[in-house]
């Protein structure tokens, strides 16, 4: 685990710029070492503010997921919905916190063919020419 020098506030812009050099970094509280994420200006255990951020393995397991065929408006932009459906989920990381994320490398078409507790890695994905945005996802671990 790493920590940065100055740190950036604890914000999903700053988690989103993390995303783009590549990282998952979560908050973690420096009184009582809870993890925060998405990351916490404010401990959710013992409620202090002195909080630094951390480094995440970026590796876990699908602890649950959902075929999404409903898509919100930013995933029908990228060509998602009714007839192209994805698999949203949520992913249990080394460190014990659980994010939701995009889950790749799996078929949205056969979902009992995805099994809880398969080992997943951090993912990003890019999007945006002007100003580049960074989406949180997960993909299998090819053995
Ligand atoms: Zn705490």
């Amino acid at each position: 685990m790493t920590e940065t020098t100055t740190k950036r506030p604890f914000t999903a812009h700053s988690f989103n710029q993390y995303l783009l050099e590549g990282k998952l970094m979560a908050s973690c509280c420096a009184d009582c070492g809870d993890l925060g994420l998405p990351p916490k200006a404010v401990c959710s255990e013992c409620h202090g503010y002195n909080m630094n951020w951390v480094e995440t393995k970026g590796r876990g397991k699908l602890a649950g997921f959902t075929v999404v065929y409903i898509a919100p408006t930013f995933m029908i932009e990228q060509g998602y919905g009714r007839g192209k459906p994805y698999v949203s989920g949520i992913v249990e990381l080394e460190e014990g916190v659980k994010i939701s994320a995009r889950i790749l490398g799996v078929d949205p078409m056969k979902p009992e063919e995805i099994k809880i507790g398969t080992p997943m890695e951090i993912s990003i994905i890019e999007d945006g020419e002007e100003e580049k945005k960074a989406y949180l996802a997960f993909k299998t671990i090819d053995k």
